[in-house]
């Protein structure tokens, strides 16, 4: 086998195995370094997301929403079940052949686009060049004609309260656990601590998430935050802000959780303990001192827009650089540098990313929140459409929720567009869509939408950016 590759991407996540294949069908030869391995010993593809992150986490949001739909909802349609039961390994086995069945298909995916996945850890040393030590410890070098660093994040982890992988866990740990506990803890009121709480929340967990700052989901549009807030005390989510976790120890098959708050000292008792304070690159001994690559002060690997790195014909993508860690926004930039490797003319626009939170109802986000537009002194006008006014909404009983457009005071740009409620990250995949193309809020609201939709909600909010909604009393009216 040949050591001498167009490109060697290093790591086989949502950002590394695209960039590969994408670098494959552009005619360059390409290699993907992976350091995961599967049961048998041979080379796992997908990375976080496949195998532990995006679509596990699904998989489980959707099992457990079914449970909840059938125990607490159905009553409203008239249909009337016994009490529903959760297999809980039954569950969990689901969610694994679904992540066998997709990890199988990047390496169908490799071979058909010929990307050649070589196992081990790869290490960049100085000259384009990769060192790859395989599970045995043996040792080759690659030469590559450019390389992509792609090697993702990692949990943090925090003094008080040190992962055992039994009882205080990870989010890994929380997509396999055997049984729903009775009592959980989660540390961490961000999207992990939101989805994976409301995962065993929804099968009968009684959850307590202890969140350290004062206020909830601060980097969401405010408006949308506190809606967010108030439907998840009421699906029983107790969310604690302001607490401070000063100790987790197992004692007895529980785990005691001290913590202070505004109001004192506090101990509780949980069967398991999620801690989901965020993630981290994973960009230690990826790369030896010589080879000319530096972090910033978060230990991201050093990029600039294009994902250049400091040393000539070194690329680093996803969670390892700086941006949101998102799977689609890695393969973005997977294309983006697979292209400019070949030569193309491409770019990234790293204003339109959209983010969201699978809880149900979902929560997501593209653009400017009202906060930051406020906080830069931007002049901005704001359209809001609540899904209690929504035909669709209230057909499907799932009126929780509303529709947020902002847009540009003078040129009606839509600025940003935020939503909590029903298949929330669907709907705003259209604003993104619009926003690419850089539309108004008036052309939004110009376009037709099929009825009856959640979509409608869309539109109605962009058309309540200058108080013209119909199906809702406008605040503000035009002639
Ligand atoms: P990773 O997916 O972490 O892949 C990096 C790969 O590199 C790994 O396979 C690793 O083994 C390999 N590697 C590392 N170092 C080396 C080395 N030296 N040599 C060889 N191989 C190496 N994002 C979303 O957009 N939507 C979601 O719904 C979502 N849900 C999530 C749920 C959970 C529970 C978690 C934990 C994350 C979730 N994320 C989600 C985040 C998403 O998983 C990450 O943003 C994404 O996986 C990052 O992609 P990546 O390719 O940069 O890194
Ligand atoms: P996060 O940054 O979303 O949330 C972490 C939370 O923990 C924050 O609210 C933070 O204030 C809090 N926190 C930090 N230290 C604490 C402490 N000592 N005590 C109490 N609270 C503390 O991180 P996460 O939920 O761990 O997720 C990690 C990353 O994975 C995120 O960046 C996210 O982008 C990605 N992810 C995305 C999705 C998705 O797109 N749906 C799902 C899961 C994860």
């Amino acid at each position: 086998m040949s050591d001498k590759y167009d490109v060697v991407v290093i790591g086989a996540g949502p950002a590394g195995y695209v960039a590969a294949i994408k670098a494959a069908q552009l005619g360059l030869s390409t290699a993907c370094v992976e350091k995961w391995l599967d049961q048998k010993g041979g080379v796992r593809l997908g990375g976080t997301c496949l195998n532990t992150g995006c679509i596990p986490s699904k998989a489980l949001l959707d099992s457990s929403h079914k449970f909840a739909e059938i125990r607490d909802h159905l009553a409203a349609h008239g249909i009337s079940v016994k009490t529903p039961q959760i297999d809980v390994p039954a569950m969990i086995a689901r969610k694994d052949r679904i992540v066998d069945q997709l990890t199988g298909g990047i390496a169908s995916l490799f071979k058909h686009n010929g990307v050649t996945a070589i196992s081990g850890t790869g290490k960049v040393i100085a000259g384009t060049k990769v060192e790859v030590t395989d599970g045995d410890g043996q040792v080759r070098v690659l030469e590559a004609g450019d390389i992509i660093l792609a090697a993702g994040s990692v949990p943090v982890q925090i003094p008080p309260a040190p992962v055992d992988n039994e009882f205080i866990i990870d989010s890994t740990g929380a997509l396999a656990l055997s049984e729903v506990p009775a009592r959980l803890g989660v540390i961490g009121a961000g999207v992990i601590g939101l989805e994976l709480g409301s995962v065993w929340g929804r099968l009968g967990a009684d959850v307590v998430v202890l969140e350290a700052l004062d206020e909830f989901l601060p980097m969401m549009d405010q408006q949308i935050a506190k809606e967010a807030g108030k439907i998840f005390k009421k699906q029983g989510l107790d969310i604690r802000l302001g607490t401070r976790v000063t100790s987790a120890a197992v004692n007895e098959g529980k785990v005691e959780v001290v913590y202070s708050s505004a109001d004192g000292e506090h101990t509780e008792h949980f069967d398991k303990l999620i801690v989901a304070v965020g993630r981290r690159p994973r960009s230690e001994e990826l790369f030896s001192s010589d080879s000319g690559l530096t972090l910033d002060e978060r230990g991201c690997i050093f990029v600039n827009d294009f994902c250049e790195t400091e040393a000539p014909r070194v690329y680093a993508i996803g969670d390892v650089v700086r941006g949101p860690m998102l799977a689609h926004k890695g393969s973005e930039e997977g294309v983006m540098v697979a292209e400019r490797i070949a030569g193309r003319q491409a770019q990234m626009n790293y204003d339109c990313i959209p983010s969201v939170i699978y809880t149900h109802p979902e929560i997501a986000a593209v653009g400017r929140t009202e906060q930051e537009l406020k906080a830069d002194g931007v002049e901005y006008k704001s359209g809001v459409f609540p899904f209690a006014a929504s035909g669709r909404a209230l057909a499907a009983n799932d009126t929780d929720g509303l529709v947020k457009v902002l847009a540009h005071a003078e040129t009606d740009r839509i600025l940003g567009c935020h939503i909590v409620g029903p298949s929330a990250a669907d709907l705003v995949q259209q604003v993104v869509i619009a926003m690419e193309f850089g539309a108004s809020a008036e052309d939004l609201g110009m376009i037709v939408f099929g009825h009856p939709t959640l979509s409608e909600a869309v539109r109605e909010a962009a058309l309540a950016v200058d108080g013209h909604a119909i199906h809702i009393a406008n605040r503000k009216r035009r002639k």
